[in-house]
């Protein structure tokens, strides 16, 4: 496309300073282009002229052709209304206008026909048309830019009146197709169109605005899509490969001592097919030369810590340390008393540093690390700050990376000279196509098997008013030996009423399972670490049965003897969060449960939650869920991005589209790599005029 579509929006015909400072404040319609990508809604026909005897409260809308007579202001002082009949040969019909009385007086020409286009309504068993749309009857010679399709377009209560509603902003569109149609240059080469059977550019811009048959209509929305996405998919993939062929990594060539003493003796259990080959493409990344950044999903439960814990187990084969960063204090000491649980008495050497760690521990450690003394250090953000230096820092896993931000994942591997490679691991599945999109220029590895064994966890949903049954349930379960989660949500915004319904909900507890028959041990954001460690002990050491707790035990906790999982006001939480939480319960062999407990007034969008939760323990079914329920926009990290400013494609509707397009950009950079081919020219000059200011926002290094 060319430069002309840069210009300031003042400068259309039709747009003045004020408009364009509407069009701006309003829309973000600030050049040509953003216009020209402003796109209908919806689509009203205007394809058929109806008979005024042909009205009925059957359609929405009608069209009609005919002289506008007796056209009379209503009031007394002042102009209250305007009233007028519209007549053709089959009868007529009452118009009626409220505002935008002085231009309608002088508007028509006695005895000339006009094309009337309105809503009808039935005032006094006749019917009339409120405000409708008049415009004259067009010239049959006029051309491709007049035509009967209207595209409804949105607008604001400013806009409208600024004399931008709908209609106006189709009148701008118009005055910027007529000035630039001829500009608007084809961006994908032309034996592309011919085999995906697609639009031209031009022809579909006009026509997704102006459409000339309804038919075309969805032609031209499917080609202004595909170029949407294909750019973006292409783009990300030489994102990809630059980022690949940039940045240098430490080669890890031996699988050494540690590896295979690890594997023959102190693997507890067999690793799944999933785990298997997972371990194989983080090795294959290893010996590249290259450095590695993995992106690592797996439902909660799937033994991704295992995968990193081998995977660190190379570095330090190689000489090099480790580093597993945690979001939160008690993850982090979770995994590091796994860590130091599965490798027995092995000879590797794991710290924990987190903020409590006490300021002499902390020297040790520093030194340590500085000396080269310790293999892996486990940690929260403080692992992060200046003062820790690694002596030779190979590789960084990060659990859970949703929670910390691009910046300050960053500073970690400025930590060695050549940057460690990078295992970023989610237990937040996302939908493959999304996956493509979000985090379509790094690796992914996904394992995608649960180890053997495990029972799904049971779901039920109860109302508040069967309380006393789910209590029942509860003693029985303790009764058996097993331990319990009560999960209150906290949601900032209304924090303290939060804490309130918690620590209710505890004396509730503490009512119904009265010491010393029973134990409850209480947990939440607010409380010192210490105490917080102390009461997660007690639990996690199946000294109390009952855990309540908000989300803060929401990643990663793993106490196999809790078996049950109970959620209060359930249908507050978003549904990737209710699947975390669920997950904390099924990691032993005792059948599981998970009990959503909810108001009984729920939105329909709260009731479809628990419905799918009760449905479906699949976290991959679960995530595609989500995303069409809630769309895109609000999934993780999708807000930072300047790149996804779709205008037509719809991440959560287009999963088909989006894999095609990938395809078909991977085939054309395995031809030309870099785009430098003639018949790639289109696609150069077009790649470089959309995202030459956009970052990269889901780099993970
Ligand atoms: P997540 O992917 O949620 O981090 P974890 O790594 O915490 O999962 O593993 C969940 C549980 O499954 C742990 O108790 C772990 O020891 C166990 N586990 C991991 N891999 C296997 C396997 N291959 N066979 C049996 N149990 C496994
Ligand atoms: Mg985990």
């Amino acid at each position: 496309m060319h430069a002309i579509f840069d210009t300031s929006i003042t400068y259309l015909k039709g747009v003045g300073p004020h408009k364009a400072d509407l069009l701006a404040k309003e829309l973000g319609i600030r050049t040509y282009r953003d216009l020209l990508v402003y796109f209908p809604f919806r689509y009203v026909d205007k394809s058929k002229i109806y008979k005024i005897k042909e009205v009925t409260t059957d359609a929405t809308y009608f069209l009609l052709k005919g002289r506008i007579t007796n056209l009379q202001a209503v009031g007394d002082k002042r102009t209250k209304y305007i009233k007028a009949q519209l007549v053709d040969d089959s009868g007529s019909i009452e118009l009626l206008w409220f505002k935008g009385l002085r231009w309608i007086k002088n508007r028509f020409e006695p005895g000339k026909e006009y094309l009337v286009f309105g809503k009808p309504s039935v005032y006094k068993n006749m019917f009339n048309f409120v405000h409708p749309e008049i415009d004259d009857v067009p010239d049959e010679q006029s051309g491709a830019l007049t035509n009967r399709l209207e595209g409804i377009y949105h607008s604001s209560e400013k806009l409208k009146n600024a004399g931008m509603g709908s209609r106006g902003i189709s009148k701008l569109i118009k005055t910027l197709l007529t000035a630039t149609a001829g500009q608007l240059l084809e961006n994908l080469p032309d034996n592309f169109i011919k085999r995906y059977g697609l639009l031209d550019h031009k022809t579909a811009m006009l026509n997704i605005h102006f459409p000339a048959n309804p038919e075309i209509i969805n032609k031209a929305i499917l080609r202004l899509k595909f170029e949407e996405l294909f750019f973006l998919q292409l783009e990300l993939l030489l994102q990809k490969k630059i980022l690949k062929n940039k940045a240098q990594g430490q080669v890890f060539e031996r699988v050494g001592e540690k590896f295979n003493t690890f594997f023959k003796d102190y693997l507890p259990f067999e690793l799944t097919g999933a785990q298997k080959r997972v371990i194989r493409e983080i090795r294959g990344d290893l010996r590249t030369g290259k450095q590695m950044n993995r992106l690592l999903q797996g439902d909660v439960g799937s033994g991704k810590t295992l995968v990193a814990l081998m995977s660190m187990l190379i570095a330090i084969d190689n000489g090099f340390q480790a580093t597993f960063m945690a979001p939160t204090e008690i993850l982090a000491t979770q995994h590091y008393n796994t860590l130091r649980q599965i490798l027995g008495d092995m000879n590797v050497s794991v710290e924990l540093l987190t903020g409590s760690t006490k300021a002499t521990k902390r020297k040790q450690l520093h030194e340590d690390l500085q000396q080269g003394r310790l293999d892996i250090l486990v940690g929260t953000h403080a692992l992060i700050e200046d003062t820790v230096k690694f002596s030779k820092l190979g590789f960084v896993v990060i659990d859970e990376q949703h929670r910390f931000g691009v910046a300050q994942r960053a500073k970690l591997w400025k930590k060695n000279k050549i940057p460690p490679h990078v295992l970023v691991m989610t237990a937040t599945p996302i939908p493959r196509t999304l996956a493509m999109t979000l985090y379509g220029n790094l690796d992914i590895s996904i394992i995608d098997e649960l180890p053997p064994g495990r029972k799904p966890v049971k779901t039920l949903h109860f109302f508040e008013s069967k309380r006393l049954r789910v209590i029942g349930f509860m003693r029985d379960q303790i009764q058996k030996g097993r331990q319990i989660y009560v999960v209150y949500p906290l949601i900032s915004e209304s924090e303290k009423m939060d804490l309130k319904n918690l620590m209710d909900g505890y004396e509730n507890m503490l009512r119904d399972f009265p010491e010393p028959e029973y134990q409850v041990s209480v947990v939440h954001g607010k409380m010192k670490p210490d105490v917080k460690a102390f009461e997660m002990k007690r639990f996690t050491d199946g000294i109390t049965n009952i855990l309540v707790a908000t989300t803060v035990i929401e990643v990663g906790v793993d106490v196999p003897n809790a078996s049950v999982m109970i959620i209060e006001n359930a249908e507050r939480f978003g549904l990737s969060q209710l699947h975390q939480l669920r997950g904390r319960v099924g990691r032993g062999a005792d059948q599981s449960w998970c009990i959503l407990m909810s108001g009984n007034k729920l939105s329909n969008e709260g009731r479809k939650r628990l419905e799918i939760m009760v449905s479906t323990t699949d976290g991959f079914k679960i995530a595609e869920a989500d995303l069409k329920l809630r769309g895109p926009g609000d999934i993780q990290g999708t807000r930072q991005s300047g790149m996804l400013d779709l205008h037509l494609a719809n991440l959560a509707k287009d999963g088909d589209l989006i894999a095609k397009t990938r395809k078909i950009a991977a085939e054309i950079l395995e031809d030309d790599p870099r785009l430098q081919k003639e018949e790639n020219r289109r696609l150069n000059l077009e790649i470089r005029r959309r995202f030459k200011d956009k970052t990269l926002w889901a780099r993970i290094s």
